[in-house]
């Protein structure tokens, strides 16, 4: 466990990591809220990040973090992967 780490969607400094494997990071967000987030969802985001160098961007950051934050009102940590990352951003404008 580390304090400390920005989180990997919003990046809001004081969240918390709570477990990291090979397979997905568990972060604990005080904007998001708890959430994983997938290794092959961990290159997506940085698939979406590289092109424009400017990191996702506010509007992208926005949506992932309101997404884990509607899913966690069913109880489970929501864990965004690829698939679920793509449904989110590939319909969202620049
Ligand atoms: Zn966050």
């Amino acid at each position: 466990m580390d304090l400390g780490d920005p989180c990997i969607v919003c990046t809001a400094e004081n969240t918390n990591t709570v477990f990291t494997t090979d397979q997905f990071i568990h972060q604990n967000c005080p904007n998001c809220g708890e959430f994983k987030v997938t290794s092959d969802g961990l290159d997506r985001i940085g698939e979406y990040t590289n092109p424009s160098g400017l990191g996702l961007g506010h509007k992208k950051r926005a949506i992932l973090s309101s997404w884990i934050v509607s899913q966690s009102q069913s109880g489970a940590v929501p864990t965004l992967t690829a698939n679920i990352i793509d449904e989110l951003l590939c319909a969202t404008p620049q």
